[in-house]
């Protein structure tokens, strides 16, 4: 069997564990548009070992990308990624590096609850399994712990990170406050992270804290290593590095339009192009000009302080500096929105970003205090009361515009008032801030749902016939935990059930 698969990001690599399992005997060929991203020499050493020189480099390099940009962006060693100029605080990300956004994404790995699956062909029971196969190919750091209690079965398999004290103690504070009031049950735990984290591992984590330019030791998975296994198991035939602008299918056989040329003679071909990109080609190939939109979850920045004392001053060589807890916001009102709170220690990566990197052997007495005092929170709230995008074809070029930004306001201000009633006073202080809307999530669905008529996509993804979206096109909406793990897991379903 022939597959061509578009794309070389999560749900590529959720294409080939399908594959592997379902259909070992097929040929596949990926096509994708992505670069892969320029080796910036330090990318294989230890941070320690990278001269002011080279982390001055790596900031110019960064500066004449973002400017000021606040948060800093996380970037690939220096390379970071274009957004689509859609609006006032919409700049969804373009993706186009080989390995899609995992080659710069957060590694924070949740599966959906059953309310998440509402417009879906399937529930949480049937997507137990393929959760449970993509958690052994990516590894999941975690335990069990408060954060169980919503999400149930959360598919961990790696030993827990080790976290900075306050960022424990804000934990231990928060789920000591049994008896709150208020619209939201607030409960804290450890991100679920795709990081390797045992130590036996070749390239398990070393704390180094320097996430945010990218890991060193690949301790943090991207899709990248899936195919390139592919590769070596010989079910990968080859990579095409082109953008494909159409499909067609005619006579049991797919075929595509590409930069490189023309392409004939698959018998399946599953679409992983991302959100937009898929888009872009299904726009294109069923001549739709406009009418398309796309879901994006709305979120927001904000820091804590820790006040107590008795702090680990935040030794720079010891911590990871993605996501280290996350507050989950539970709604009491069954039709209210469940929020989900990121929790990490301020890197010094942000000091060397906002200083010139020569002032850091002066400055990084202070960063370790502060970073012993100040924690960074993201808040994110479900594409139900999130912006959407609207998208249209103009001289056959992709257009993404705002379309509407989403009542999410109201309901981070209540999030706000009820954290700081938990908290402040106990040890902590959560300021009296305005709201710092962030310009994208980096989460994108819905531009041909399931439970859509107008282009009818079928429960295993098909949307013509032998072309299946396997990527989060299909999603109705993304609910404001992290959905990397569920395009993976129903990219693996969307395999098996077009094998039938
Ligand atoms: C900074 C950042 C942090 C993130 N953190 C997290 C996190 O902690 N947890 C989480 O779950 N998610 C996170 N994400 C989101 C996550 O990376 C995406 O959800 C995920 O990568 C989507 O996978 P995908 O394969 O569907 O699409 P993508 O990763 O976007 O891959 C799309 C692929 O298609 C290719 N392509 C596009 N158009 C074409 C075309 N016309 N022809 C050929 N190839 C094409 C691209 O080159 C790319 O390889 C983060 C993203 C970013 C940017
Ligand atoms: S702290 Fe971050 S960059 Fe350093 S090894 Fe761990 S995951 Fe990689």
């Amino acid at each position: 069997m022939r597959v061509a698969i578009i794309g070389s990001g999560p749900a590529a690599a959720g294409v080939l564990i399908g594959l592997e399992k379902h259909a070992p005997d097929a040929s596949a060929t990926i096509f994708d548009i992505g670069k892969v991203p320029d080796i910036n020499p330090v990318h294989t050493r230890a941070p320690r070992d990278w001269s002011e020189e080279e982390y001055d480099k790596l900031h110019a390099q960064i500066k004449s990308q973002f400017g000021f940009a606040f948060p800093p962006p996380k970037t690939f060693f220096g390379q970071g990624l274009r957004k689509h100029p859609a609006g006032q605080n919409a700049k969804p990300f373009i993706s186009e590096f080989y390995g899609g956004l995992s080659r710069h994404w957060s590694a924070s790995v949740f599966p959906f609850v059953e309310n998440d699956f509402a417009g879906w062909p399937v529930g949480l029971s049937e997507m137990s399994e393929y959760y449970a196969e993509i958690s052994d190919e990516i590894g999941i750091s975690g335990k069990q712990d408060e954060l169980n209690s919503y999400f149930g079965e959360d598919y961990v398999n790696r030993p827990p990170i080790d976290i900075p004290a306050p960022i424990q103690k804000l934990n231990d504070r928060i789920n000591g406050e049994t008896k709150q009031s208020g619209p939201y049950r607030i409960i804290s735990g450890l991100n679920r992270l795709a990081v390797e984290t045992n130590s036996n591992a070749a390239n398990s984590c070393v704390y180094c804290g320097e996430c945010m330019y990218g890991c060193f030791r690949s301790s943090i998975y991207d899709a990248t290593r899936t195919i390139e296994r592919a590769k070596e198991k010989g079910l990968l035939e080859k990579i095409v590095n082109a953008k494909v602008s159409s499909v067609a299918s005619s006579n049991g056989t797919v075929s595509l339009k590409t930069s490189a040329g023309d392409f004939d003679g698959f018998d399946k071909l599953y679409l992983g192009a991302g959100c937009f990109g898929t888009s872009e080609i299904m726009m294109r190939t069923l001549g739709i000009n406009d009418g398309i939109t796309v879901k994006d979850n709305n979120s927001y920045v904000f820091p804590i302080f820790y006040l107590g004392g008795a702090s680990r001053n935040g030794n720079h060589s010891e911590y990871i500096s993605i996501t280290n807890t996350i507050l989950a916001c539970v709604p009491r009102d069954k039709n209210g929105h469940y929020a989900h709170v990121h929790i990490s220690p301020f890197a010094d990566y942000y000091w060397r970003y906002y200083f010139p990197v020569g002032y850091w052997r002066y400055l990084k007495f202070f960063a370790s205090k502060f970073k012993a005092r100040m924690i960074l929170a993201k808040m994110y709230f479900p594409t139900q009361i999130s912006k959407s995008y609207s998208l249209s074809l103009n001289d056959d070029k992709l257009k993404v515009e705002k379309k509407d930004y989403g009542p999410s306001d109201e309901y981070a201000r209540a999030v706000l008032k009820q954290l700081r009633r938990v908290i402040t006073g106990k040890g902590f202080l959560l300021p009296p801030v305005k709201l710092v809307r962030m310009s994208t999530s980096s989460h994108y669905v819905g531009a041909f749902p399931y439970s859509e008529s107008r282009v009818p996509v079928k429960p295993n993804g098909e949307i013509m016939r032998h072309v299946y979206i396997a990527d989060s096109s299909v999603f109705p909406e993304s609910p404001a935990q992290t959905l990397t793990f569920t395009i993976m897991a129903n990219a693996a379903r969307t395999v098996r059930e077009s094998l039938g």
